[in-house]
């Protein structure tokens, strides 16, 4: 896919319209983790720099269409210009009178934060007018917020369609490290998925299967994977209900030449709780009240084998239960071991997931892999194969 960067922009003086995503952690009015701000920052920097007058668009939370005072983004803008090292005015309103004159009395090089978008309806309903309206303010578009591009909302989808648009640096950057993963990866390439559900990640599974050479099954789901090919399972975590669907999966992986791991030996316990007594098992019989919580070692042996004779590596879902130890010992150890091949130059590892980010960090190898996506919802969409109306929208063949 094709689409302008700022690198194509006539900046000087122009009003830029820049959507990000600040949809930050936040505590009593504090905002507790500022990596979203920090994300944004090359994108104003260089618009700043390039003699643009920078418009921040941004949501937070759910509002519904109404104005809810606790979502207000006015807490965001002495957070964002500590981060920035540089004054960042607010706008009590994202269109209409108050945005205009916000917009009107800015300079070259000045940073402007307008209210959250949600607090009108025409926002996630993608209103022709409302999106009018946002594009009153600007002269041309930036959609930075890749984390929000599953949306089709007038601030993530509309408004490309009504200005100039350029994909920012956050997202040129997520999209290309993504195109190395999956869209035009090194082979042999790699995935690696866990987490607790097969019924969460079906499509995600069977997007996969088409695309990778080889395809490790851990977590949760890969109990329900054991218990459709006859495997004991115990009191594990199962969705048994699933098991025509894991059959099925099995069979579109042979189909398409993926070679699917799924784990050879567990670990298992009677309880969840941190330092609770676990053992190593091979498969079979398992007591009644045992649950599979970890892969084994063996398991993360070939794991790890594999990616060392891969070159591409794609990872959402952790392998157990990683919050409780000693159940984080199998993400743990490959994590650690693909980061390690990152760093040796012998691998492109890009990880993305909620809680597959927490593990990561967990691990402590967060920063050292090739690429970690905070996007979440979009992550995973993107995953699973389907067009991202925020992107599709910035592609250069879909302009109307
Ligand atoms: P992500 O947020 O990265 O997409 P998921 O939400 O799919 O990942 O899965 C993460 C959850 O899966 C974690 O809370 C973890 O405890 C759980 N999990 C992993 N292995 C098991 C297991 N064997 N049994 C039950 N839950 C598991
Ligand atoms: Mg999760």
């Amino acid at each position: 896919m094709t689409f302008s960067t700022l690198d194509d922009a006539d900046l000087v003086g122009k009003r830029a319209l820049v959507r990000v995503d600040f949809n930050v952690p936040m505590h009593e009015g504090q905002v507790t983790d500022d990596t979203r701000l920090r994300a944004a920052v090359p994108t104003i920097e260089r618009l700043r720099t390039g003699g643009a007058k920078v418009i921040l668009l941004a949501h937070f939370d759910r509002p519904k269409g109404r104005w809810v005072e606790a979502m207000s983004l006015a807490p965001i803008a002495p957070a964002l210009a500590k981060v920035l090292g540089h004054p960042v005015a607010f706008a009590p309103d994202c269109v209409g009178k108050d945005a205009a004159a916000a917009v009107d009395a800015m300079k070259a090089g000045d940073v402007l934060l307008l209210e959250n978008v949600r607090f009108y309806p025409g926002e996630e309903a993608n209103d022709q007018a409302f999106a009018q309206a946002l594009a009153e303010n600007g002269d041309l578009y930036v959609n930075d917020a890749f984390s929000a591009a599953h949306r089709a909302h007038a601030s993530t989808e509309g408004l490309a369609h009504l200005l100039p648009a350029y994909a920012g640096e956050q997202m040129r950057l997520e999209l290309s490290a993504l195109d190395a993963a999956l869209g035009r990866p090194q082979r042999p390439v790699m995935g690696i998925v866990g987490g607790s559900k097969v019924s969460t990640k079906l499509d995600l599974l069977r997007n996969l299967v088409t695309k990778l050479d080889k395809l490790a099954i851990g977590g949760g789901m890969a109990n329900t994977f054991l218990y459709a090919q006859g495997h004991d399972v115990g009191a594990s975590y199962c969705e048994k209900d699933m098991a025509d669907t894991a059959r099925d999966i099995i069979r579109l992986a042979g189909q398409n030449n993926c070679k699917l791991f799924l784990p050879l030996d567990i670990v298992v316990a009677e309880k969840i709780a941190p330092g609770a007594p676990a053992r190593v098992r091979h498969l079979g019989a398992l007591d009644d009240d045992e649950r599979i919580l970890d892969a084994g070692p063996e398991t993360v042996e070939r794991l790890c084998r594999a990616m060392a004779n891969s070159k591409t590596l794609i990872w959402n879902g952790p392998l157990g239960v990683f919050e409780v130890p000693p159940f984080d010992k199998g993400t743990v150890t490959a994590a650690k071991y693909a980061a390690d091949l990152v760093k040796a130059g012998k691998l492109v590892a890009v990880a993305g997931g909620g809680d597959t980010v927490a593990a990561l960090h967990a691990a402590g190898v967060a920063d050292a892999l090739t690429f970690v996506s905070t996007a979440g919802g979009a992550f995973l969409e993107w995953m699973e194969g389907k067009e991202l109306p925020g992107v599709a929208a910035l592609s250069k063949q879909n302009k109307r």
